[in-house]
């Protein structure tokens, strides 16, 4: 329904326009003058100056005000990037796919020629390229396999304030980088570190003393509206001041809306077009509801930027990402729920979990700072001063809050031993570093002594992966149980976002088409058996649509196993299918997640037997309302209570089988065997 180039979500698939160049002179010439009205565009020449000067420059700017879209573009015409390509680091996908978008538009090139992306399992890159937007965790991986990163000439790391885990590495990695190729006989690596705020003296120091360069922001005055009390349902009261806005302001002007996560802006989104279909035409402008999150398909971000029409209003409701990542242009009123989904390592239960918290005083700034970009605008915080004063002052870096398995997994693999010793910006505890080396352990990926880490051979295999260390594990055993096929499938799957369609007021229905894939071995074999239908169906769209399944995820994970397949293939790991005995399946994914099963205890409740948390299983399981003894589980997810979420039933005896090491010590008491479904 979109005209955008990116037909397809698919990697490898997205559809270029093959013709040669591309924009009439009209739209350049505008173009141009949009690039040479930034405000970075003033700061060129005393940017490039830095540069020459400079191994490793710090650049903080305003959100908006042409870092990431310029900075590049300004090295390649200057033709600095002679030896090497310029690789711009991104926290998130979206960001990645939109800006190389946009600068392959504004150098007039194809996008995947001279500019281009790489972002896990979706690339667009070839030997002309010379602008590559990537996302931190490709980086990452790519200095597995050469960790001097030989290829580029300059490395941008953007978004540092993001403080992602794979950025905080990757400071560390392209610091070494740089200083082990400053020698005659290697080409001298450049680093430009980006922020739009940030501790800027803890960057500098770290990074040797590097100049810090100011741009100049432009910001027009905001007005700034708190809750009066405290409100107790924070997606209601975001919903109404929508409204408020919408009624009160008569003109075209756009709305920014900060919410949390995929699912409940899709549902704010549906439920803000079905009230908005109420009001009269002739009275409101009409709205147009754009959903943002980081796994929206590629045609829908690009939606985002499109202008509104004349008599349109633009209500965009987004997570985090447009905080800093994204600048959607023409925002003048910003609606801040004070709310983020971060993900956060619970020690005591020993899983990474998604939560829904308040956000930090930086970001509300940042967030606020959205309204004023282009003319004075309006910030209305949903939450009161008071609660804004009690807001911590920075947010806290992910490496210090979350689980470190799969970056120790990777530091040794770019063959980083001593973790500890590691060049952090700002060193993980002991106790989690700890935790996620107990964790690699236990799966067979290193073997750990008292002071030193060693990579083992499937621990080697396994980093090749870009997967958490527990589904490359599952898929290392598929060999022995001859069903490496069907774990790929289900791997493949939990990679992409939701393959169900749930459609609210059909939620019944969609259940009852999908019923006849449910099995009584759980979700993922369910998952399973979705896919090889959905493979051997003919009208696919036709299929999905009439089976509440989602057409493009499904496609997207049929892409995931496709690369999935390439690497067990260099990895020499045969992929053999178990046709219709689909026991190893689930042998198999106990092998990689037996650290997340949880046991059916005689009051009914279950109990998890890594660490004894109580659980239940989610709604949305095709085991809830049976009582199976043990369930393996993919993720906790925490609402209320601890649900278990993507479940399949595990035989006590195959953890044994897998782990004995680690259930030597761990009790399984078998005591509701008898209870089992
Ligand atoms: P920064 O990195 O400093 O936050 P960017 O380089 O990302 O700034 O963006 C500079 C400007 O380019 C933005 O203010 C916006 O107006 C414009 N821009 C960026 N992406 C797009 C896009 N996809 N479509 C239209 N304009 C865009
Ligand atoms: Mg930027």
């Amino acid at each position: 329904q979109n005209g955008g180039p990116y037909s397809k979500q698919c990697a490898g698939t997205i559809g270029l326009e093959k013709s040669g160049a591309t924009q009439n002179a009209g739209h350049m010439k505008k173009i141009l003058k949009q690039r040479h009205s930034l405000p970075i565009f003033p700061a060129r020449q005393k940017l490039l100056e830095e540069l020459k000067k400079n191994d490793c420059v710090i650049v903080i700017g305003e959100t908006g005000s042409g870092k990431t879209t310029q900075i590049p573009q300004y090295i390649h015409e200057e033709r600095w990037d002679r030896k090497g390509t310029i690789c711009i680091t991104q926290p998130r996908r979206v960001a990645a796919l939109s800006i190389a978008k946009r600068v392959a538009e504004e150098m007039n090139t194809n996008l995947g020629a001279l500019v281009g992306y790489s972002v896990r399992f979706e690339e667009s890159v070839s030997s002309a390229t010379k602008l590559k937007y990537v996302t931190d965790g490709m980086l990452l991986r790519e200095a597995i396999s050469d960790p001097l990163l030989s290829k580029y000439s300059w490395i941008i790391l953007d978004e540092a304030h993001e403080r992602t885990v794979s950025t905080d590495v990757l400071f560390g990695i392209v610091k070494a980088a740089q200083s082990n190729r400053n020698c005659p006989d290697k080409d001298p690596l450049k680093v430009i570190i980006m922020s739009a705020t940030m501790d800027v003296d803890h960057f500098s120091n770290y990074f040797n003393n590097a100049p810090v360069l100011y741009l100049e922001g432009r910001q027009h005055p905001i007005e700034m509206f708190y809750a009066k009390q405290k409100q107790d349902d924070y997606v209601l009261s975001t919903m109404s001041t929508v409204f408020q806005i919408h009624k009160e302001s008569p003109a075209q002007h756009d709305i920014l809306v900060f919410l949390t996560g995929q699912e409940e802006i899709d549902s704010v989104a549906h439920s803000i077009r079905q009230v908005a279909k109420d009001l009269s035409l002739a009275e409101f402008p009409k709205l147009r509801v754009h959903p943002l999150y980081a796994a929206l398909p590629s045609h829908q971000q690009l939606d985002v930027f499109r202008e509104t029409a004349p008599g349109e209003r633009k209500v965009i409701i987004s997570t985090n990402i447009a905080e800093t990542s994204i600048t959607i242009p023409g925002i003048k009123y910003v609606v801040d729920s004070g709310r983020v989904k971060i993900r956060s390592f619970n020690p005591s239960s020993g899983f990474d979990v998604l939560k829904v918290k308040k956000i930090s005083q930086a970001q509300a700034w940042q967030r606020t700072g959205r309204a004023g970009r282009e003319a004075a605008g309006y910030c209305y915080r949903g939450y009161t001063q008071e609660e804004f004063r009690a807001m911590a002052l920075n947010p806290v870096p992910e490496i210090l809050r979350s689980n470190l398995a799969s970056v120790i997994l990777q530091l040794l693999a770019v063959g980083v031993k001593n973790i500890l010793n590691f060049d952090f910006i700002d060193k993980p505890s002991p106790d989690s570093v700890r935790e996620a080396v107990e964790q690699l352990s236990v799966i067979g990926a290193i073997i750990a002594s008292s002071d030193n880490l060693e990579l083992t051979p499937a621990g080697r295999r396994m980093a090749q992966f870009p997967l958490e260390p527990r589904y490359a594990k599952a898929i290392l055993c598929g060999p022995e149980h001859g069903c490496t096929d069907e774990v790929l499938t289900i791997v493949a799957v939990l990679a992409s976002e939701t393959i169900f369609v749930n459609p609210s007021g059909k939620k019944e229905l969609a259940i009852r088409a999908r019923q006849k894939f449910h099995s009584v071995e759980g979700d993922h074999i369910t998952m399973l058996k979705i896919f090889r239908a959905f493979k051997s169906s003919k009208e696919n769209k036709m299929w999905c649509h009439e089976n509440f399944l989602n057409y493009r995820n499904l496609s997207y994970a049929v892409e995931v196993r496709r690369q999935l397949v390439q690497i067990c293939q260099r990895c020499n790991i045969p992929v053999l299918s178990c046709q219709q005995n689909l026991e190893p399946v689930r042998r198999c994914l106990t092998a990689g997640l037996f650290t997340s099963v949880a046991e059916l205890q005689i009051d009914g409740k279950y109990l998890t037997l890594s660490s004894k948390q109580e659980c239940s299983i989610h709604p949305a399981s095709v085991l809830f309302g049976g009582k199976p003894a043990y369930v393996l589980f993919t993720d906790l997810v925490h609402t209320g209570k601890a649900y278990m979420h993507i479940n399949s039933i595990v035989d006590a005896d195959w953890l044994y089988e897998v782990a004995p090491e680690y259930f030597r010590t761990r009790h399984i008491k078998k005591v509701c065997s008898a209870v089992g479904s």
